[in-house]
Parts: structure tokens; sequence; C-alpha cells
């Protein structure tokens, strides 16, 4: 069947905003979401046999980065305002003609293609789709510090992106209004039509504030093991606190089980080789090392990645000595080697009950995990 251009929509994609609010200190769209990057992953959403031509908007000083990203699409800049820059891109269309035009937020990368395609069904059915969820919270008007009004929960919503509009009726609008606006379901309304809402999604949120980038979907979690035999004329060091026993730990290095542990799960967090890989038990350099110092290039080189270490979790596994009077100080030991909040690491000691090599005591176990954020976009040169 010969499909004709007016059955076809057009989306665009808003990524030219500065993304200030997510404290990131580089545009939030960069973000790293696995492979992709946030911007990546919301423009990629609406490739389907539905959509003819994507559109991206994209700051000035952002274009020549996201021509990159996408060499097969149109990648335009943006305007000062968000409405600035809709406006650019249906300019840009001015000589196309589609039946259905999608503008949706780069910042919403979790949207489903299920939304995406009933937005476009109902856009071409009844002129216009908005993504809408109920609002969950007492919804107030402020101003002053003071709540002036209580508002009418049940006839308030929320409204998502992508919102779809009959081509032609959304190009009008925009071209009859100048300024600033909340969203293109205000321009839309403002040019005479009620938009017609659909159900959103609780899970296609707006990634804007530091809360936003701390979810699931961007951790990922290292282990980390290590044993080492108790030998004597060795001093004890666990955590990097040094605890008084006949015995210590033998090693190549200064053999803190703990802390090789804990640098094995935040190296595996962040994607890296492990320990042995990084510092060599030939290499002369770490001869009776600090296991501390080791711990702190380990964190430099999580940092040089790209990750942040969100909390760390390890256990001792000794049947002597009695470890519990020195968890405190090797926490906070572990927490400034690594530079997070002590509420952040937890140590917990255990023997092994008479059972294998360190319930003999001729050694000590260290488990340890580790869980990541990948802040950074990879082949992003950061210092
Ligand atoms: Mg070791």
């Amino acid at each position: 069947m010969k499909s004709s251009p007016t059955n076809k929509t057009v989306a665009i994609v808003l990524g030219a905003g500065k993304g200030s609010r997510s404290d990131l200190g580089y545009n939030k769209m960069f973000f790293p979401m696995g492979e992709k990057t946030v911007i990546q992953t919301a423009v990629d959403k609406f490739r389907i046999p539905e959509i003819s031509e994507i559109i991206v908007v994209a700051a000035q000083s952002d274009l020549c980065r996201v021509k990159a990203m996408f060499p097969d699409l149109t990648v335009i800049a943006g305007g000062k305002t968000r409405s600035d820059s809709v406006r650019r891109a249906l300019e840009h269309l001015e000589s196309k003609s589609f039946k259905v035009a999608l503008i949706h937020d780069g910042a919403r990368p979790f949207v489903s293609q299920k939304l995406i395609r009933k937005v476009i069904k109902t856009a071409a059915a009844s002129g216009s789709a908005i993504p809408v969820l109920p609002v969950v919270d007492a919804l107030k008007e402020v101003s002053d510090g003071y709540i002036r009004t209580t508002l009418v929960r049940d006839v308030t919503a929320c409204a998502q992106t992508p919102q779809g509009f009959e081509f032609m009726r959304i190009r009008r609008a925009y071209a009859l209004t100048i300024g600033e606006f909340a969203d293109d379901s205000e321009v839309y309304e403002r040019s005479g039509y009620d938009p017609k809402t659909v159900p959103g999604e609780f899970s296609n949120v707006k990634l804007t504030y530091p809360h936003d980038f701390m979810r699931a979907e961007f951790m990922s979690v290292g282990y980390g093991f290590d044993v080492h035999q108790l030998r004597e004329g060795r001093p004890l060091i666990l955590g990097g606190v040094t605890i008084p026993y006949e015995r210590g730990l033998y090693g190549h290095s200064d053999a803190d089980v703990l802390i090789h542990a804990v640098i094995d799960a935040v190296l595996a967090s962040a994607g890296l080789p492990d320990i042995g890989v990084n510092f060599p038990d030939t290499d002369p350099q770490y001869k009776d090392i600090s296991s501390a110092v080791l711990l702190e290039r380990a964190m430099s080189a999580v940092k040089k990645a790209g990750y942040r270490v969100g909390s760390v979790s390890a256990t001792v596994v000794a049947e002597a000595p009695r470890l519990a009077p020195y968890i405190v100080r090797m926490r906070a030991s572990l927490a400034a080697l690594i530079g997070i909040n002590k509420d952040k690491v937890s140590v917990s000691a255990t023997t092994s009950e008479n059972l294998g090599a360190t319930a003999e005591g001729k050694g000590i176990a260290a488990k340890a995990v580790a869980i990541s954020y990948r802040v950074i976009p990879e082949n992003e040169n950061r210092q």
C-alpha cells in the first residue's frame, strides 16, 4: 500500500536546555545510561515505522556533539526558551507535511514505545494527545511562603511528553503565539482547542534534580573477596586499623584483607580490572605498601572511569581476635578512604563456626560489595 505523506508522523525531541538543576556540572542530556546517553536513549525510542522523521533540537554550544550522535537525523540549534526551540523546529519543517507532530522532552528517556504509539493514534483521531498522570500530593497555590488556596485535585493533572498534535494545528498555534509557555498543550489550548488527554506513565519521569540520577537503572554492583594467612611477627591491620594480636596477616603489601576485598568491590562496580591487575604483587613498588594507599589509588581510578561509589558493605571472617571493639574505627577509616559518609559503609565480623581454614585460625577472609553510580559519560574527557 502506498503510504501518503500526510499519514506520517514527525517527532521533535528537545535537548536544548542547560539542565542546571541536576547539579551534574555538565548537560544532563549527556548523562550515561549504559552504552548510550540520556538524549540518545530518548531519541531512539522514536525510531519506529510510524515515525518518518525525527528532529533533535540541541543547545547551540552542544550542536556539533549532538550532530555526531545522530548522523542520520536532522539536528538543529534551539532557542533561548523551550517554546522558542519548538518554534524553530516547526519553522524548519515549514515546507513539509505530516499528519501528526510529537514533541518530547529529551530528559524523559524512560518513555515507552507503547505510549508513543498511543499518543500518535489518539492525536490522529482527536487532533491532540497529552499524557497525564493524576496528582498524588495535595495541590496548593503558594506565594511569598504562604499557601493561598488549596486546589481541587480531582480536576488537576500532571502533563508529560510526548505530546501529540495534528501537525497543521500545532504549527499554526505556535505561529500565532509569542513568548514562553509551560508546554505545547498550553500553546495548543491558547489557539482555541481543548487538548485531549491519554493516561501517562509513572516510569516516564523527567530527569531534573540530583536524586533523579540516583536511580536503580544507573547503578552497578561490584563484589570482592580476599583471604590472607596469619603469621607471627606481622602486625594485624584490618580496614586500615591496627589491631593488637599475637599474629598478623602475611602478604606482599601490609595484607589488609578487608581493604583488599573493598578495593576489588569498588573496582568491579566501576567495571575496572581487579586488584591483582591494578597493583600486581610482583611489582616491588607495592612491597609492604599500606593498603590504605592502594584503596585511595583505586578510588582515583574509579572516579576517572566516571563512577561515584554510593555504599560499601563488608564482612570479615576471623576466628580470633574479637573484632567488635574495632568495627566503628574500621568503618570510619574505610569511609574516609573511599570519600563517603560513615553511614554508607558497613563492616560486620563473623567466625566460621569451626569450619575450614579461617576456623582453625590459619587466616582471615573478607568479602565486600559496593554499589556505584555512573556519573560521567564514557569518553568524556573531564578532570
Ligand atoms: Mg589480598
